[in-house]
Order: structure tokens, then C-alpha cells, then sequence
């Protein structure tokens, strides 16, 4: 008999990822492989939908009886009008990227922002006391934002393309301790503000789309880091351009796979196997 996590039975339990386009996601890779270390017979599949059907694709999470499902771009927000109940962590950023049924109940969480603090951890910064940068206001932003305030970062400035929507998420995130400001993509050529980071998070999509995002990095100190949220199978052009500067890097991976560890003890109840699913999406713990 076949290993279980090798082979889809009639006992597979099911579990997805739930966004469109999901042609560039990494999760199935890195769930199926914590599956087959621990032979749990499970599945993780794409679950492309639209809009549109947003809701029905929602509620047939429990009518199909999937053990779980993740979501992503760009429906982190979207759904969570669908969830019955919402936890407090996915109430807080504002975002949902993994639902749970408990019984017929929908609970929709958020291991985004745990995922990037447990990132930052691994990498040995403590958000505490630090002056950040986050560029981009969207649903990752949101994450970011809400982890480095919680985990005591004094002085957070969101740079956006939009600046109303910056300066909407610094007022949905003020919290005593924290100061977070808004401003518009202009800023990434400020000598003043780049040379006070310690760290720099790009939240935005850019450059994966071939893009360029212009960005003074010669301002920054050489010990700022760069923590890139978008990633691929190979650096981001923002991650080469600070490696080419010599200035300390964070992959998005690294927030992959800690958010798809947390999300994958709420579909199993076991605990992922870190490295499995990190070296099944290119990377090294
Ligand atoms: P989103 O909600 O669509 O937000 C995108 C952000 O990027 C917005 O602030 C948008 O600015 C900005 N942006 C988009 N195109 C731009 C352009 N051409 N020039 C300047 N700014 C631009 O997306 P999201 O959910 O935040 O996701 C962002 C990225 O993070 C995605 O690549 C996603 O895969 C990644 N992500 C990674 C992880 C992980 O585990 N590593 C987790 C979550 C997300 P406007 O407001 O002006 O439109």
C-alpha cells in the first residue's frame, strides 16, 4: 500500500487555497510536502474562484467538508463577511487568510502577521523600538503593519501610491506606543526618512510584474534590512537590488512558510514540519 500523503483515497481529507490567479502560489507545493512527511492522508489543491462567487465558493467549504482552506490575493478581505466567526488577530489586521470550519461554523483567522513576526524573529530583529518602512497600504501591508505595532516598532511610516489609503490604514492601526504615519510613494527618495529605517518592508507587488519600484537604497544604513512580502521561486528585483547594496535580506518565503505552518496545525492539529515545508519551496530554516 502506498504511503499515506503519497495517494488521493476515498478517506482524503481535502484542504485548499482559495484566490485568482493561483498559478504562482507555493502553498500546495509546501502543504503536500509536509503531508507526505507525516503521512497524513491529506490533500491541498487550488481553489480558483471569482468574485463573484465568492460567497458560494465560501460556504461549500463546509457543504464539501474540506479540513480547511487558505486564501489569498484578493479576497483576504473579501471574505470575511462570509465567516461566522472571526478571530481576534483577523479582526485586528482586518484580513482573513485561513478558514476553519468548527462543526457547520466557518472561524476565519489570520496567520499572516504571525507568520511575518515569526520571519522577522528567525532572522534575529526585534521589532521593539525600531523606526519601519512599509510600502503599500493592501491586505499585506495590513499584516505587516499590525505585527510591527504589536510587537512595539515606535515609528512606522506606510509610503502608498494611494496615500488616502495609507493614511486610512495608519488610523485603523494607531495604538498607544506606536506612531504610524502616512505618505505617498515620493518618500521612497527622502535621504532623512530612509536613513532613520532599520527596516524596510515592500508589501507590494511590484517587479514580480516586471515593474520597477524607485527606490533611493543607497539613503538607507547597511544594516537596514529588506524584507520583500512578494516572492517567487528566485529572488525579487527589490531583494537583488539590496543584496546588490550589500544590505541585509529577508525572503517572503520565510513568511510562507511560518503563515503556512500556523494555518496547517488548524487543518491537521498537528505540527508542520518546518523544514520539510520550507525546502520544498526552495529555502533552508
Ligand atoms: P493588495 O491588497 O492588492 O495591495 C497591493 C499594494 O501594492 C497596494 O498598496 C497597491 O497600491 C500597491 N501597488 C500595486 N501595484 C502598484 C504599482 N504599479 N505601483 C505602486 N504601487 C502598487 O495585495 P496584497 O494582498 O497586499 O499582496 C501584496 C503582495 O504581498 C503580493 O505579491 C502577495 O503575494 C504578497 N504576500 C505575501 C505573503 C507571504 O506570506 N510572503 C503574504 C501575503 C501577501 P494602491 O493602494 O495605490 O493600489
Amino acid at each position: 500500500m502506498a504511503p499515506r500523503g503519497s495517494k488521493i483515497e476515498g478517506s482524503t481529507r481535502v484542504v485548499g487555497i482559495l484566490g485568482d490567479p493561483l498559478d504562482h502560489t507555493l502553498s500546495p507545493r509546501m502543504h503536500n510536502a509536509a503531508f507526505r512527511e507525516l503521512e497524513l492522508d491529506y490533500a491541498y489543491v487550488p481553489l480558483r474562484t471569482t468574485a463573484r462567487r465568492l460567497k458560494e465558493a465560501v460556504r461549500s467549504i463546509t457543504t464539501l467538508g474540506f479540513a480547511g482552506v487558505n486564501v489569498t490575493v484578493p479576497f483576504k478581505r473579501a471574505v470575511m463577511r462570509h465567516m461566522d466567526k472571526l478571530t481576534d488577530t483577523a479582526k485586528a489586521v482586518g484580513a482573513v487568510n485561513t478558514i476553519h470550519p468548527e462543526g457547520n461554523k466557518l472561524i476565519g483567522e489570520n496567520t499572516d502577521a504571525p507568520g511575518l513576526t515569526a520571519a522577522l524573529s528567525a532572522a534575529g530583529f526585534r521589532p521593539r523600538g525600531k523606526n519601519v518602512l512599509v510600502i503599500g497600504a493592501g491586505g499585506a501591508a495590513r499584516a505587516a503593519v499590525w505585527a510591527l505595532a504589536s510587537a512595539g516598532a515606535i515609528d512606522i511610516i506606510i509610503a502608498n501610491r494611494t496615500v488616502s489609503k495609507a493614511k486610512k490604514l495608519a488610523r485603523e492601526m494607531a495604538r498607544r506606543g506606536s506612531m504610524i504615519q502616512a505618505t505617498g510613494l515620493d518618500s521612497l527618495e527622502d535621504f532623512d526618512l530612509l536613513d532613520s529605517r532599520q527596516l524596510v518592508v515592500n508589501s507590494t507587488p511590484l517587479g514580480l510584474k516586471g515593474e520597477t519600484l524607485e527606490y533611493d537604497i543607497d539613503s538607507t544604513q547597511p544594516d537596514c534590512i529588506h524584507f520583500d512580502l512578494a516572492y517567487g521561486d528566485k529572488l525579487t528585483p527589490f531583494l537583488k537590488q539590496a543584496s546588490a547594496k550589500k544590505r541585509p535580506i529577508i525572503d517572503g518565503r520565510y513568511m510562507l512558510v511560518h503563515q503556512g505552518a500556523l494555518s496547517f496545525k488548524l487543518f491537521t492539529g498537528r505540527k508542520a514540519p518546518l523544514e520539510t515545508m520550507a525546502r520544498a519551496i526552495g529555502l533552508k530554516v
